[in-house]
């Protein structure tokens, strides 16, 4: 009783077009715009806003909180937040005020130069992840770049282990998949890469603790760079034990464990370091702490921190490869300050893990009365579901049951009435100001979808 049996295609072309048809009427002014672009490579800001189920993207008009307006003047409940950069909600009005503050009233957007607000960032995500010393850049990309290379450089060892189908930005170490023969691959589509990655790279599977061992046992791993959770290619959740054992390996073989905590922050007010009690060496983060505006950050051991500081052949001041000249800049602290302290707070967790559960439990009873052999995993206040069940295990399993036509055809139909997904995933996310009656309307419209696909 696979999906693939299940779902009549014939039908759920019909449908995919007719929602296509109706996109396109609902949004002259997004299609104009996306028309108008005659100087953008891919018509977009960016190639990956063109990933979009309706053949262009909607165009912003404003957002604030868990809604967003596109140009067209149809409203969203926005279930996206720009892929976790909004899960504080948008424009919350703390950041908003440290923002106008910093740039209206004192000025300074890029200086070069430190502001206090710095110190009590680093203050706060040492409270939050257990980590004692932390540094900013702009980006999640950059946080785990610099992490990689000061591990490189304090171990002498030159690879980098990442788990099948992980993400982790456009990291060059992480491309890197598990191929059909058991074999270490780089990732289909993979741009330019500067070398074969399996130079650089070795790669496990998550949940899979003798891969893991087996590729440890090699001797030249620098670090291990993992999500607690893969979020990348649905939710793949941790089997009990499993982190457990990736400390003890990563220990063993003298490899230092790098947790990526940008989307798992959604587990709580710490992550998922703190929510599940992890140990890491490294965490890396970025996207939501800044409340919508970039910044990233990662945060080192006190040995770590020490065995660095030893190392006056390091050039951590100038052109060594670490840093960035707008990384730290007075209005990314100033915005990640007032999201931390006063907008992503544990009262705020709290709330959007309730909401999130709300999301979690509608799904699962819809999917149960079509008797869909699907799955739903939830993450604190991030929620996902996939077209298997039991959920996979490892990012290779869950890669197999993707279903591109299948997911577009939701993303298009819960966009034509008024809900937002992220488009590259089955994922809803809260913010502090998503509301169980916006979950409510999203199963009312996902229970449509359905219904209307499968009768
Ligand atoms: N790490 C993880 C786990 C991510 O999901 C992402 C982005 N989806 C990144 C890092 C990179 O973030 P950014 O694109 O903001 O650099």
């Amino acid at each position: 009783d696979s999906v693939a049996e299940r779902i009549d295609r014939a039908r759920l072309d019909t449908l995919l077009d007719r929602e296509r048809s109706a996109f396109v009427d609902r949004h002259p002014r997004s299609a104009a715009a996306h028309a108008r672009a005659d100087h953008l490579f891919g018509r977009v800001p960016m190639t990956w806003m063109n990933k979009s189920a309706a053949g262009f993207p909607v165009y912003v008009d404003r957002a604030r909180g868990a809604r967003l307006t596109d140009i067209d003047g149809h409203e969203y409940r926005d279930f996206c937040l720009g892929d976790t950069g909004a899960m504080a909600g948008h424009s919350p009005a703390p950041v908003v005020e440290a923002v106008t503050r910093r740039l209206a009233e004192l000025g300074g957007a890029s200086t070069m130069l430190p502001t206090e607000d710095a110190a009590v960032v680093g203050a706060e995500l040492a409270r939050r992840f257990g980590l004692p010393y932390w540094s900013l850049s702009l980006t999640a990309t950059d946080a785990n770049r610099w992490a990689i290379r000061l591990l490189r450089a304090v171990t002498g060892r030159p690879r980098i282990l990442v788990n099948s189908y992980c993400y982790h930005g456009s990291v060059d170490e992480s491309l890197i998949v598990v191929g059909p023969d058991g074999r270490p691959h780089s990732r289909e589509g993979n741009v330019g890469a500067p070398c074969d990655v399996t130079l650089t790279s070795r790669v496990a599977e998550f949940n899979d603790l003798d891969g893991l061992s087996r590729e440890l046992a090699h001797g030249d791993v620098a670090a291990v760079l993992m999500e607690p959770a893969l979020t990348n290619i649905g939710i793949v959740l941790p089997e009990p034990g499993y982190l457990d054992g990736v400390r003890a390996l990563t220990r063993q073989h003298g490899a230092y464990l790098v947790h990526d905590e940008t989307h798992t922050f959604s587990a709580g007010p710490g992550g998922a370091t703190e929510a599940w009690g992890l140990d890491p060496d490294v965490v890396t983060i970025g996207k939501a702490i800044g409340g919508g505006v970039p910044i990233g950050a990662y945060g080192l051991s006190a040995e770590l921190a020490a065995a660095l500081t030893g190392r006056t052949d390091l050039d951590l001041v100038d052109m060594g490869g670490v840093g960035g000249t707008l990384a730290g800049n007075p209005v990314s602290v100033a915005a990640a300050r007032a999201t931390l302290l006063q907008v992503l707070t544990d009262d705020a967790f709290a709330g959007m893990i309730e909401v999130a559960t709300a999301f979690a439990d509608g799904v699962r009873a819809i999917i149960d009365g079509h008797a869909l052999p699907w799955s739903v995993s939830q993450l604190g206040a991030r929620v996902e579901y996939r077209f298997a069940a039991p959920a996979p295990r490892t990012g290779t399993a869950s890669a197999a049951c993707a279903d591109p036509q299948l997911e577009d055809y939701l993303h298009v139909y819960l966009l034509n009435r008024g809900i937002l997904l992220t488009p590259f995933h089955n994922m809803a996310l809260m913010c502090p100001q998503t509301t169980v009656d916006d979950v409510v309307r999203h199963h009312e419209v996902f229970a449509g979808a359905l219904d209307e696909l499968l009768g």
